[in-house]
């Protein structure tokens, strides 16, 4: 099946030809590796000469070593290739209450891992990043740094990097891309953090066949990561996603971003807690995962406040379906650990608001790791090419989509 998009179609030039083969061929080196050129040229449809050319390129760069060699019933043996995974990626997740520096391999592998408090600043929270990212590469010596990928829980300006949105984390504009990279000297991606867990699905998830596909990030507040076509949608100023804050009922709490009754103030894990608190005598010091762990042994009111949360977050998705009809929808936060709580009810709100054929699959996330994987595949597809799932079905010659989403 050939998939072209014709909104990124480009013409080959040689260069651009040469460009795609490469990431072809990385990406098949990084699907199916240990992989021999014998295969390789098979699967691509690419020739066996150009195939080596392009590879010892990439073994050249130190993006690909000789793997296991492989032994065939007869004849000879092939030399398999793989990954060179002394390349490494570090990551940082920023998020209201804490802030995850974490280092891992060209194949999403984490090394090491390092959380602090996020500072109210955000000099002070650059800084900080900085100085672990510097703690993690001078203890990782033998390490070939590829760049820095941050997800952050807000919206930056795409042409100038600069922070413009981020009502949970109170961090005024500042320009974090050029302060960390001064810092480090290493190159830095930034990222939204549903638009980062929408890489990590496609780069490492089992979302290569899925072409329309909504992450939903649910934590502090709401996020939404738009994947239509096959491409994430970033919209004018790279705002596109922000349903958290449509009012639903704006005789609503008053939400982060100034406006009421937001999907947020009433789906996040904050809007559980209010629930909760709403029912019960003020407790001080007690967060999300208290409330989880209250609702699982046995507490009524706890409960309530989650069935409350996942009834609003399905209400919410309803939007998402009507307006945008992905085929699947997938959960990132800390409800999905008690998806049997929160995806019968999720499930049943959207169900109720179907127009046509059947509702979107709604599923959580694999593992916790959503942000930081995804922030992996930022740094990553710069070298690999914006469409990570290259495989024989895709591979369809010069017209496949280049865009760097
Ligand atoms: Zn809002």
């Amino acid at each position: 099946m050939r998939r072209i998009d014709f909104t990124n179609t480009q013409v080959a030039s040689s260069e651009t030809a040469r460009d795609i083969n490469r990431s072809v061929v990385l990406n098949l080196i990084r699907r199916r590796q240990p992989i021999s050129r014998a295969d390789l040229a098979r699967v691509s449809g690419l020739q066996r000469s150009t195939v080596s050319l392009i590879t010892e390129q990439l073994i050249e760069e130190s993006w690909v070593v000789y793997g296991p060699t492989g032994r065939l019933p007869r004849g000879r043996r092939p030399t398999y290739l793989r990954l060179n995974e002394q390349r490494a990626i570090l990551v940082a997740d920023i998020r209201p209450a804490q802030t995850t520096v974490a280092l891992a391999d060209v194949n999403g592998r984490f090394l090491a891992q390092a959380a602090f408090l996020t500072p109210a600043d955000a000099a002070a929270g650059a800084q900080n990043i900085s100085a672990r990212i510097r703690e993690l590469m001078k203890a990782h010596p033998k390490l070939v740094f590829e760049g820095i990928g941050i997800s952050l829980p807000g919206r930056f300006e795409p042409a100038t990097k600069r922070v413009i949105f981020a009502p949970n984390l109170k961090w005024r504009q500042f320009d974090l891309k050029t302060s960390i990279e001064k810092a480090t000297g290493l190159r830095v991606e930034l990222e939204n953090a549903a638009n980062a867990c929408v890489l990590a699905e496609v780069w490492f998830g089992h979302a290569e066949n899925v072409r329309d596909m909504i992450v939903v990030t649910v934590s502090e507040g709401i996020g939404t990561g738009i994947f239509l076509n096959g491409q994430l949608m970033r919209g004018s100023h790279g705002m596109a996603g922000e349903f958290g804050h449509v009012s639903m009922d704006p005789a609503g709490p008053k939400c982060t971003c100034g406006g009421l009754g937001c999907w947020e103030v009433f789906g996040s894990n904050r809007a559980a807690l209010r629930y909760y608190h709403d029912s019960r005598a003020n407790s001080d010091d007690f967060n999300f995962q208290d409330l989880l762990t209250l609702a699982n042994a046995g507490d009524a009111l706890a409960a309530g406040a989650l069935e409350k949360m996942a009834r609003a977050l399905g209400r919410g998705m309803r939007m998402l379906m009507a307006g945008l009809a992905p085929e699947e929808i997938v959960v990132v936060g800390e409800c999905t650990t008690q998806w049997q709580r929160f995806g019968p009810v999720i499930e049943t709100e959207v169900a109720a608001g179907v127009l046509f054929g059947q509702p979107p699959r709604i599923r959580p996330a694999e593992g916790n790791m959503a942000r930081l994987r995804g922030s992996v595949a930022l740094v990553l597809q710069n070298h690999f090419g914006a469409s990570a799932n290259a495989d024989e079905a895709e591979i369809a010659g010069p017209a496949r989509k280049l865009a760097r989403s």
